[in-house]
């Protein structure tokens, strides 16, 4: 079995560009360029609670850098580098190198030095804690307190896949193998919605991405804001794969369901024909799904306006019943 410094250097010691300094060092050493803000974030992610046992390394490997450089995105940041913190019950090889490649692959498609990390055995389970580093121009950075009265809300991509992918996958729903073939990429390989985040920055108020529901998440925007929102059901962007899915499962899982990285945000009206470009240019689609108001909370009408009551919230690790899901 190799040592821990073996597996760092076989590996997580891949090339670094040359302005920087990667694993190896006491500390990674990299620069921002002048005027920028240096975006930091970090996510943990643990076994049996935000992936299953046996979830492929490769994909693995991927999402554990998605869901981080999501957060880059949100705000409207360009990645420069990130860290990789490792516990591991075991060390198979095997496993290790499949995880760097989904790792690095993604690293490499968003130009996101590997710098560094630790690693160390864990006594259960896989931990995985990423945090990246990206840079944005301080007026430009998107943030969850700047909505205004008479915003548009959108989302991009689609909802819904994620959610019910992890329910059947977790026995909550019955499996129905040809739809998880259809929708299990969207909760095991989600696409950051990077280059998106970026183009919107200079044209959105606020934005968040989609992580523990789109109506709590929503929520985050809408409280930080002092603000309340209207949500027209009818317009929600479903996974086509869910069409003619159980409706209420499907309410359930656009409404509160979690795991998405799409990105929702606000922009004044002015800006729909840009925002619509931007989609297209993008390749990524952006739908207007509600709008800002006055107050506080979020209403949700049906395609006849009557309010959804009974809306089905999102997900909170720490809330002891309800929605508790892997
Ligand atoms: P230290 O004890 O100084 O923290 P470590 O022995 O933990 O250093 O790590 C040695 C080097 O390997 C450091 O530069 C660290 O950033 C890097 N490293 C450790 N684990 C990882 C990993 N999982 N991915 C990338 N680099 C890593
Ligand atoms: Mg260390």
């Amino acid at each position: 079995m190799p040592s821990e410094f073996e597996l760092i250097t076989r590996f997580f010691s891949r090339a670094v560009p040359r302005d920087m300094v990667g694993a190896g060092d006491d500390c990674a050493l990299f620069t921002v360029k002048p005027g920028m803000q240096l975006a930091t974030s970090t996510d943990l992610l643990l076994e049996g609670r935000h992936f299953f046992s046996g979830t492929d390394p490769l994909r693995l490997g991927h999402k554990a850098l998605a869901v981080n450089l999501s957060d880059l995105a949100a705000v409207g940041a360009k990645p420069i580098a990130c860290l990789l913190g490792l516990g591991l019950p075991s060390i198979d090889e095997q496993w290790v190198s499949q995880f760097a490649d989904g790792f690095y692959a993604l690293a490499d498609e968003h130009g996101c030095a590997l710098l560094g990390g630790d690693t160390t055995r864990s006594e259960q389970g896989i931990t995985l804690s990423v945090t990246v580093f990206g840079e944005v121009l301080p007026e430009l950075a998107m943030r969850r307190g700047a909505a205004m009265c008479g915003d548009d809300i959108w989302v991009s991509g689609t909802l819904g896949a994620a959610d019910i992918a992890c329910r059947m996958l977790a026995g909550e729903l019955p499996t129905d193998a040809k739809l998880l073939a259809q929708i299990r990429l969207a909760l095991e390989r989600p696409i950051p919605r990077v280059a998106l985040g970026r183009r919107v920055a200079s044209h959105a108020h606020a934005a968040i991405d989609v992580s523990d529901g789109l109506l709590q998440d929503l929520g985050h925007i809408l409280q930080a804001s002092s603000l309340a929102a209207e949500i027209d059901e009818s317009a929600l962007p479903v996974h086509e794969a869910l069409r003619g899915y159980d409706p209420l499962q499907v309410r359930r899982a656009i409404l509160a369901g979690g795991d998405v990285y799409e990105l929702c945000l606000t922009a004044a009206p002015a800006q729909r024909d840009s925002l619509a470009r931007i989609a297209v240019e993008t390749g990524v689609p952006l739908t207007r799904i509600g709008r800002i108001t006055a107050g506080s909370g979020v209403v949700v009408r049906d395609v006849s306006g009557r309010i959804v009551s009974d809306i089905p919230r999102g997900f909170d690790h720490f809330r002891s019943s309800g929605d508790a899901r892997l």
